[in-house]
């Protein structure tokens, strides 16, 4: 295919590739996932909540769930580091969610790397049934390994966003997650005061 060709082929299909960001939001009844990974202080959850708020703007049925392990801030809410709160359901494992989804026509889910592994299952599920899915998560933990079930929810994701945060060391992009404390415990969970977000370098550099 020739440059000018290529170009034509780009433009004809742009719909496709706006729809990247927001798929099809008022499209026919069709299931997808989109998952929206990075390390800690990155944005997934704010970006979670700016989709999930505009398809409530879109009338669409939403639900969001979040692991009961998450208790940082708020029993019910989903509260990202700035403080833009949006409603959600404490649940203990992925399969009730399957039974609280019903009739919703979007969910989402955050600090899906909490939640066990049959999550991705249970995702396939919702979205074989017309439902959209999105999942907010930790793609590695604090020793930079993939964390949870999440390498396999980006496997089986339609769309896929990976968020940056800001190296504390250096100001370069960062997506490790470094943990300031010796406390072994995977699941423990992020304040400023515990871990900050490092880029490659700095992360293995201490
Ligand atoms: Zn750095």
């Amino acid at each position: 295919m020739k440059n000018s060709e290529y170009f034509f082929f780009y433009i004809r299909n742009s719909s496709k590739l706006t729809m990247f960001i927001e798929p099809g939001i008022n499209s026919e009844r069709k299931g997808w996932i989109e998952v929206i990974c990075g390390s800690m202080f990155s944005g997934k959850t704010e970006e979670l909540i700016r989709r999930l708020k505009r398809a409530k703007i879109a009338n669409k049925r939403v639900e969001i769930f979040k692991p009961t392990i998450d208790v940082r801030y708020d029993e019910v809410n989903v509260v990202s580091h700035n403080a833009n709160a949006i409603r959600s359901t404490p649940v203990p494992h992925s399969q009730n969610i399957l039974l609280l989804a019903e009739g919703m026509e979007v969910v989402g889910i955050d600090e899906a790397q909490f939640l066990d592994s049959e999550l991705p299952q249970v995702v396939e599920t919702l979205a074989k049934k017309g439902i959209r899915v999105i999942i907010a998560g930790l793609d590695m933990d604090f020793e930079g390994k993939p964390f949870g079930p999440m390498p396999n929810l980006l496997a089986v994701a339609d769309y896929i966003t990976k968020v940056h945060a800001v190296c504390m060391q250096c100001g370069d992009i960062a997506h490790f997650s470094y943990r300031k404390t010796s406390d072994s415990t995977k699941v423990l969970l992020g304040e400023h005061d515990t871990y900050e977000p490092r880029c490659r370098n700095c992360f293995y550099k201490h």
